[in-house]
């Protein structure tokens, strides 16, 4: 056996000291001596990359097994926003698992599904009735809804946006936009899924009556809204980069949908939970989708996501034609309630709200002195900067490459987005403090001004 332990050997959680601590060049040995391994025993083509073996993590630390100590910016992309290893969380897990693990909710119910449920259906937007159902994944909760959809209507196309995401399945990378690395070469694709403009206020300059004109027009031309089952879009987009559609856009797409019968589905599984400084992102501009797909956030790093809808749409499909062997385990789903107790209780929503005030104040200043910072934009926890070349606004992809390699080098997670591979993403945990926050974003800014 090699020394890298395959047992966490420290306990993780907000107890871990919340500091940005390097005591070797990283990837240190011992994270090296995990990735040669990895190499040999894991396919390359699942990627990682923060090349570190981490031990532990929480508060906005993660920690390797070399001892290095790094700024979380990143919260395995929107996932432990209640923070990792979250006390409430590794409670509730801890209980669950001594009590039972698993019977399969369409073999044996349990109370923990359909708390979830219930807390879904009166914490996502509008106050008609819903049903709630219970998947592992996100790409898994999106095939779900566009079932729903579809059996609800009785029709096939299904509308999605340029620059989406919305997984990797067969049928959620036919409704993802980008083709490297998610799509190229894993064809021939689900039909029935057409791709139509989004609004993307720093490139495109429309207003978002404008752009959601422009969308309705290729859908009717092309489709035609009597052959839509659904609409589908991200309120915010996440692995597009972050894009805030104009003001209008969201509102104006829920309206046209629901005068033609279409099933406005919005995909939350990036922006839900507090993550945006609400709840749910489509809370910013009042709209109420009659579908909203849920993940990441959802249950403090267990695996477990949601389709919650109107109740005549969710309850459509037939007795057994929803389900899954895992979906709403006991343990995620215990998992779950203490982390929707965290996000109402511990006041999460506000905490990324004060987090977007210091990413912005942070990144708008070094925007004033950086032509090369594009366009700064997001909400909440949920913050990007745009990097272009100044004298052409071209993207500049290997300049935010060395952004976020100087950034790590430094003992900072940051992630990269957008379909051109320009966008630097602020996606801390809302457990961060704000000191550490600020060293965090400094880090960053500090690799743009040596890059
Ligand atoms: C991550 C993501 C998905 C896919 O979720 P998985 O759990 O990775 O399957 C779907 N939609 C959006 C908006 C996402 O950000």
């Amino acid at each position: 056996m090699t020394s890298t332990a395959s047992a966490p050997t420290t306990i993780g959680g907000p107890g871990l000291p919340q500091e940005r601590r390097l005591v070797t060049a990283v990837p240190g040995p011992r994270s090296q001596e995990l990735l040669a391994r990895k190499a040999a025993a894991v396919p390359a083509g699942v990627g990682v990359a923060v090349p570190i073996a981490v031990v532990a993590a929480g508060g906005g630390v993660v920690v390797d097994a070399d001892g290095n100590s790094l700024i979380d910016l990143g919260s395995g992309i929107a996932v432990t926003s209640v923070g990792n290893a979250h006390p409430g969380v590794a409670a509730a897990v801890t209980a669950q698992v001594q009590a039972f693990t698993h019977t399969c909710f369409t073999i044996a119910a349990y109370d923990g599904y359909v708390e979830v449920a219930e807390a879904l259906n009166r914490l996502t937007p509008g106050d008609h009735e819903k049903r709630t159902a219970l998947f592992n994944s996100g790409a898994e909760a999106v095939e779900n809804a566009v079932k729903i959809a579809r059996k609800h209507t009785g029709r096939q196309a299904v509308v999605v946006f340029d620059h989406a995401y919305h997984g990797r399945t067969n049928l959620t990378m036919a409704l993802t936009a980008k083709t490297m690395p998610y799509k190229s070469g894993f064809g021939p694709f689900a039909p029935e899924v057409y791709r139509v403009p989004t609004s993307y206020p720093f490139h495109d300059g429309l207003t978002g009556a404008e752009a959601a004109q422009r969308a309705v027009t290729q859908i009717e031309q092309q489709i035609g809204a009597e052959n839509t089952a659904a609409l589908l879009i991200e309120p915010i987009q996440g692995e597009g980069g972050f894009v805030v559609p104009a003001e209008g856009f969201l509102p104006a797409l829920a309206d046209w949908a629901h005068a033609n019968g279409i099933v406005f589905i919005a995909d939350e599984v990036q922006t839900g939970f507090a993550r945006t400084g609400a709840m749910f992102a489509s809370e910013h501009e009042g709209v109420v989708p009659d579908i909203v797909t849920t993940a990441k956030g959802i249950a403090g790093g267990l695996p477990l996501s949601a389709v919650t809808g109107r109740a005549e749409i969710m309850d459509s499909p037939h007795a057994g034609g929803l389900g899954g062997t895992y979906g709403g385990n006991p343990i995620a789903c215990a998992a779950a309630l203490a982390a929707i107790d965290a996000f109402e209780h511990d006041g999460l929503v506000d905490r990324a709200r004060e987090i977007e005030r210091i990413l912005l104040d942070a990144l708008h200043t070094a925007q004033r002195q950086d032509p090369r910072i594009g366009d700064v934009r997001g909400r909440g926890a949920m913050i990007a900067m745009e990097l272009v070349d100044p004298a052409t606004g071209d993207p500049d992809r290997g300049l935010t490459g060395r952004v976020v390699r100087y950034a790590f080098e430094h003992g900072v997670i940051a992630l990269t987005a957008g379909t051109s591979g320009n966008v630097v993403r602020f996606l801390p945990p809302l457990a961060i403090d704000d000191a550490l926050l600020a060293e965090g974003v400094g880090v960053v800014l500090e690799g743009l001004a040596s890059a």
